[in-house]
């Protein structure tokens, strides 16, 4: 037994400095992409439910590492928030996304899709000059703050509450719009939403997942909607990926849906060809 706690101890041990060297290894490779700019942005449709317009984007950081190819934002945004370097990023896909939503704008018109919604991290909500850094973009990129919609993730928020509300009160006073991301997952309780500076919910995919086999979560939704209808927030269903899905949110009188059913993130050439025309699903 005293054999095999020392073996574990030695995997244990291997394991974690072979994580510690990863971390480090990507933390410098972090640092050249910034330089060598080797972020480009996707783009993934929110439609409306009941039209099957293209309303909005939201812009999805893509990491194409010169070695290991593209790396995924959930593996490489946990590094840059705790290096600091997510400031340098967000910054840049605040800019690039601004820059390529007015540029589309001026292009297509109204076929243009009317929102574009910005993923912001924990470091970066917590830096003074955020409000001035997004008033700034916004201004030099001419796009109206309305059109502009700031994703927070709802266990950020409820991590720290009386530091974060004011926070977003202060960004909001500019016009932009606040979306609660990932909602369902961390664990606000219903009756304090209305105390959120907020305009969006974006349901967590997994309630929509499970909808459909499981009827508390079923019932969960609906009182998500009434509520949010009751705050006139508007709500956003992430992560739908087939007709059932579909339907039981439109029966449920959800505005607006996102996922694979209707479209992949996708680059700025793929999205473009969406635009003006009705989603088929
Ligand atoms: P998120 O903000 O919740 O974004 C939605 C994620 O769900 C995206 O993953 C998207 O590709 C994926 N998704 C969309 N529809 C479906 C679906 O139908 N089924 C499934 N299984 N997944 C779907 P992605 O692009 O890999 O991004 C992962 C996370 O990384 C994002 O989650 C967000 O938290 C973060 N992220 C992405 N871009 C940025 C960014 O520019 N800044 C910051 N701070 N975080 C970002
Ligand atoms: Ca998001
Ligand atoms: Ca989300
Ligand atoms: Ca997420």
């Amino acid at each position: 037994a005293k054999a095999a706690g020392h073996g574990s101890y030695l995997i244990f041990d291997q394991t974690m400095r072979e994580k510690a060297q990863y971390r480090l290894q990507l933390e410098g490779d972090l640092r050249t992409a910034i330089s060598q700019n080797e972020f480009s942005l996707f783009y993934q449709p929110i439609v409306s439910l009941e039209s099957g317009k293209l309303e909005g984007l939201e812009a999805l950081v893509r990491w194409t590492h010169p070695d290991r190819g593209l790396i995924s934002p959930d593996d490489f945004i946990p590094v840059a928030e705790e290096t600091g370097l997510i400031g340098a990023i967000g910054q840049w896909c605040l800019d690039a996304a601004c820059q390529q939503f007015a540029e589309w704008r001026q292009t297509f018109g109204d076929d243009a899709p009317g929102f574009l919604h910005v993923n912001v991290s924990r470091r970066q909500l917590l830096d003074p000059n955020l409000a001035k850094l997004v008033e700034q973009v916004i201004q030099k990129h001419a796009i109206p703050p309305e059109h502009l919609h700031l994703e927070v993730t709802e266990s950020l928020i409820m991590e720290d509450q009386k530091t974060f509300i004011p926070i977003l009160k202060k960004l909001r006073k500019s016009g932009i719009k606040i979306d609660m991301d990932d909602f369902g997952t961390g664990h606000s309780s219903l009756s304090c939403l209305h105390e959120f500076p907020l305009d969006v919910l974006k349901i967590d995919r997994s309630f929509v997942m499970n909808a459909k086999h499981v009827r508390d979560y079923a019932a969960l939704l609906q009182a998500i909607l009434t509520l949010a209808d009751n705050l006139e927030l508007q709500v956003v269903a992430e992560g739908i990926t087939d007709s059932e899905q579909l339907i039981l949110l439109q029966a449920l009188g959800c505005e607006y849906g996102q996922g694979y059913l209707f479209s992949e993130p996708c680059t700025t050439e793929e999205i473009q060809s969406l635009f003006g025309s009705q989603i088929d699903w």
